[in-house]
């Protein structure tokens, strides 16, 4: 038998109860299991053979390691299909069964949403709640749970719900307690712990932009790259994500990345941290949407709407935090040193109409003359990212060892 080496994409904080210790064949096991049940996440389907190419392990591991996951009911297989090729033998396919989910919550200072996503990434449901300003923490959980528990009356009894994963714009540490959350004026709140104990669930919450960074480089954009600067741009703040060398950067207490917060622009206009002249505060979807006439514009209408304007106001906005993104990128690329960056949300759409300028920034400014080559890319994810992403914490403890999944 092989033993692969798994690559699983940077972590986010530990799983709780993640299973450890066992003998060294259990530990080869767990990791081959987990390896295979990686290659379908992000395949979608393969065969056996398929599986045995990738993983390179022995085709009658592999059935036995499929068989294991199988039982688990973390895999499927589907129906065989005739084999066009000579051998004339069917085909069986396997995928991860997406029955298994994780209930996925987000919050921002306008609205709470909520979303039943599939161990393969599907989003089987999704609801969202309007909020005309930020809500309590407590106001938060009532309404979390409140969605939740309409999402489940409705849904389907044959989804294994595994938990649950929250994200929240701010500093949250490996308890899941949001140290401070500027945007939703959120201090030192268990919120895990809090809705934990509403629900009668396991929560898992984790930093939005974090969790971004996570999932590009798991199906995303990013998908396989070792080091990814991802800024994520939301109505209210831009929050960064750093991945060196597989890992997430996570700094002193795990609160590294907090890049919306670098000052950019010194007497600028004022932060909701107190400062001035934050990346966030100046690069501001705020500050177009009322040029527009519109307001909260998704991602998708926000592309349109960018893409139409001729009215010189937004183009003069637009222009002028471009040029104070790309003075944040080119410091950023400086720092860092990643070769990919990714841009979501509303950064995302500044990119897809300013992609010659801010490609500009990232390529000419780093310093050395190696014409060292940084790819800019936009999420590919896009309204996706946030749905699927905060379901990852809640599936972390199964991808990191299969045999610890909940049976039917
Ligand atoms: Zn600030």
């Amino acid at each position: 038998m092989t033993a692969v080496t798994v690559a699983t994409g940077p972590d986010l904080p530990p799983p709780a109860g993640s299973a450890g210790g066992g003998t060294t064949n259990d530990a080869v096991r767990r990791q081959n299991l987990v390896a295979v049940l990686s290659e379908l996440r992000l395949n979608g389907t393969l065969s056996r053979a398929q599986l045995s190419a990738q993983t390179g392990l022995n085709r009658s591991t592999i059935t036995g390691l499929v068989a294991e996951l199988m039982d688990a009911a973390l895999v499927r297989e589907l129906p065989a299909v005739p084999s066009t090729g000579k051998a004339g033998r069917p085909i069986s396919e396997l995928q991860v069964d997406d029955a298994v989910s994780a209930i996925s919550v987000g919050v921002d200072a306008d609205g709470v949403t909520v979303a039943l996503i599939g161990l393969g990434g599907t989003v089987h449901a999704r609801l969202h709640h309007d909020t005309a300003r930020p809500v309590s923490p407590r106001r938060f959980v009532q309404l979390a749970v409140d969605l939740i528990n309409v999402m489940r009356a409705d849904i389907d009894r044959h989804y294994r719900v595994v938990g649950v994963g929250l994200a929240v714009p701010g500093l949250v540490d490996a308890r899941g307690s949001v140290l401070v959350a500027p945007t939703l004026q959120w201090r030192n709140e268990p919120i895990a712990a809090r809705m934990s104990d509403k629900l009668g669930m396991h929560v898992t919450a984790g930093n939005d932009a974090s969790i971004g960074a996570l999932v590009e480089t798991r199906f995303g954009v990013a998908r396989g790259t070792r080091n990814l600067l991802y800024l994520g741009g939301s109505l209210r703040g831009i929050g960064g994500g750093v991945i060196m060398d597989g890992t997430l950067l996570r700094g002193t207490s795990g609160y590294a990345g907090e890049l919306g917060h670098t000052v950019v622009n010194p007497g600028g206009i004022r932060c909701v941290c107190g400062r001035r002249g934050c990346l966030e505060a100046e690069v501001d979807l705020s500050l177009i949407e009322p040029l527009l006439g519109r307001r909260r514009l998704d991602e998708d209408e926000l592309d349109v709407e960018l893409g139409v304007a001729r009215d010189p106001k937004v183009m003069a906005e637009v222009a002028r935090q471009v040029d104070v993104l790309s003075i944040a990128l080119t410091n950023f690329v400086n720092a860092f040193s990643p070769e990919l960056v990714v841009l979501s949300g509303y950064l995302g759409s500044l990119l897809s109409v300013s992609r010659e300028r801010l490609s500009a920034a990232v390529r000419l400014h780093p310093l050395g003359a190696e014409g060292r080559v940084v790819r800019l890319e936009r999420s590919r994810l896009r309204s996706r990212l946030m749905l699927i992403g905060p379901a990852e914490l809640a599936f972390a403890p199964i991808l990191a060892d299969p045999t610890t999944a909940p049976r039917r």
